[in-house]
C-alpha cells in the first residue's frame, strides 16, 4: 500500500494546472515536469517504446508475452489538473483507518470534510484516505488514474505468469481544458481499443456521454434617445431576455439528471444596441440533440419574422456549433470492450456502476477519432476543489481492474 501512496504523492505534489487561455500544447510548461518524470519512471519499471512527443503526449508499450494473436489495448490518463482551483503546493494528508467522522482538513481555516455533507465518505469507513490540506485541490483527477496504470504495468512486469497481449499506455496534457484528445496520435498509439482511467467512485464504468453544442446568439437593437423612443427604440437586452424566457424552463442543468438533456445559459453581455447570449446544449439522444439545435434556430426565426418590418433586417443571429458527440455510437458496435471491463470488476468483487456521463471525456473524442474508449473509475471524489479525496483501496482496486482486463482480453478467443 505504501508504494502506491508514495507514487501518487510524487505526482500530486507537482503542479500541472492547465490554462485555457494559452494556445500552446501543453497549455502550461510546468505540465512537462511531470510528463518527463513519467517518461523516466516508465523506462525504469521496464516498459518499451517510451516516447514523449513535441506536444507532451507520453506513450509506452508493454510487449505481449503470448504466442497467439491478441488485440492491442491501451490505458489512458491525463496529467494536468483543472484551472478551476489551485493545484500548486498540494500537501496531501493521509487518514488511516477512517472512522466515519469529520476530517479536519485545515484547523486554522476551519475547513472540514464531513460525511454529513459528503455522504460518499461513509462507504470508505476503515480505509485509508488521501485528502488535501484545505487550500488546494488534490489532483486525484487524474493522477490517481496515472498511478493505477503505472502500478498495473509494474505488477504485470513483475508477474510474467500473467499472460497478456501488447498493452499501450498513454498520458495526455490539457484534458481539463477540453484538449486532451486533440493532438493524441491514435495511429501511433495503435490500439484496437482503450480505456481512460478517469472516473470517480469505485465501480464506475461509462460509455455514454452527452452530445454537446455551444450556441452564440446575437440580438441587434436600435438605440434612440429614451425621450423620443416610442415606436422606434429596440432594446436588444430585452429581446435577449424574452428569448431566454422562451427556452423550456425545466430543461436546465439544475432541474435535470440521468439521460435528461438541457439548455444552459452560460453568459450574457449587452447594451441597447447589441446583446450576446451564450448557451450550451446537451443531450444523450442524437435525435433530441438535433431537435434542441433546431429549436434555437426556429426561435431565432420567429423573432426575426416578428420584427422584420420594423427592423428591416435579421434581428437575431444564432450560431450553433457542435462540440462533441456521445461515444455510445462508437462503443456499441464493439460492446465486448465494455463487457470485458464489467467482467473484470465482477471477478474482483466490485459492483459495476454503469451510468451515463453528464459531460464529455477524452474517451468520447478518441472514440470519434477511431479509438473506442470507455471510462473506468480512478477512485477519487469531489474533483476540482479542496474537498477532493481518494481512498487508497480504490486506487488498488482500479490497478487490479487493469490487470484483470488485460488477462481477460488475452484469454478471449
Ligand atoms: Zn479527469
Amino acid at each position: 500500500m505504501q508504494h502506491i501512496i508514495d507514487r501518487f504523492i510524487s505526482y500530486v505534489t507537482i503542479d500541472t494546472e492547465s490554462d485555457a487561455s494559452s494556445n500552446t500544447t501543453p497549455s502550461t510548461k510546468k505540465q512537462l515536469v511531470l510528463a518527463n518524470l513519467l517518461v523516466e519512471e516508465l523506462k525504469k519499471i521496464g516498459l518499451e517504446e517510451v516516447t514523449i512527443d513535441e506536444n507532451g503526449y507520453v506513450m509506452a508499450t508493454l510487449a505481449s508475452n503470448i504466442e497467439q494473436e491478441c488485440p492491442t489495448i491501451g490505458f489512458i490518463a491525463h496529467y494536468d489538473t483543472t484551472p478551476d482551483f489551485t493545484g500548486a503546493n498540494v500537501k496531501p494528508q493521509i487518514i488511516q483507518n477512517y472512522d466515519g467522522g469529520d476530517i479536519v482538513l485545515n484547523k486554522e481555516l476551519n475547513i472540514i470534510l464531513s460525511p454529513n455533507y459528503f455522504k460518499d465518505l461513509l462507504q470508505y469507513k476503515g480505509q485509508t484516505l488521501i485528502t488535501t490540506d484545505g487550500t488546494t485541490l488534490l489532483g486525484a483527477d487524474d493522477k490517481a488514474g496515472i498511478t493505477e496504470i503505472v502500478s498495473a504495468m509494474e505488477y504485470l512486469i513483475q508477474h510474467p505468469e500473467i499472460k497478456h497481449g501488447k498493452i499501450r499506455v498513454g498520458f495526455t496534457p490539457d484534458e481539463e481544458i477540453g484538449r486532451g484528445a486533440h493532438k493524441f496520435d491514435v495511429e501511433k498509439f495503435g490500439c484496437d481499443w482503450a480505456y481512460t482511467m478517469d472516473g470517480s467512485q469505485i465501480g464506475e464504468l461509462e460509455y455514454e456521454n452527452f452530445n454537446a453544442a455551444g450556441a452564440k446568439i446575437i440580438f441587434k437593437g436600435k438605440s434612440v434617445h429614451p425621450g423620443y423612443a416610442k415606436g422606434k427604440m429596440i432594446n436588444s437586452m430585452l429581446l435577449a431576455s424574452k428569448f431566454i424566457s422562451k427556452l423550456p424552463k425545466k430543461e436546465i442543468p439544475e432541474k435535470t439528471k440521468g439521460y435528461e438533456g438541457f439548455f444552459h445559459v452560460v453568459g450574457i453581455s449587452g447594451s441597447i444596441e447589441e446583446t450576446t447570449v451564450e448557451l450550451i446544449i446537451r443531450d444523450h439522444s442524437a435525435k433530441k440533440f438535433r431537435k434542441r439545435k433546431e429549436f434555437i434556430h426556429k426561435l431565432a426565426h420567429r423573432f426575426n419574422k416578428k420584427w422584420e418590418n420594423q427592423f428591416g433586417a435579421e434581428i437575431v443571429i444564432a450560431e450553433v456549433k457542435d462540440q462533441y458527440y456521445n461515444m455510445k455510437e462508437k462503443v456499441e458496435p464493439v460492446f465486448h470492450i465494455v463487457e470485458i471491463a464489467e467482467k473484470a470488476m465482477k471477478e474482483l468483487g466490485i459492483k459495476p456502476l454503469i451510468k451515463p456521463i453528464r459531460g464529455g471525456t477524452d474517451g468520447c473524442q478518441l472514440s470519434y477519432k477511431g479509438l473506442p474508449c470507455p471510462n473506468i473509475f480512478a477512485g477519487g471524489h469531489n474533483f476540482h476543489g479542496k474537498y477532493e479525496y481518494v481512498p487508497v483501496e480504490s486506487m488498488m482496486k482500479a490497478t487490479e481492474v487493469i490487470v484483470k482486463i488485460v488477462e481477460i482480453t488475452a484469454a478471449k478467443k
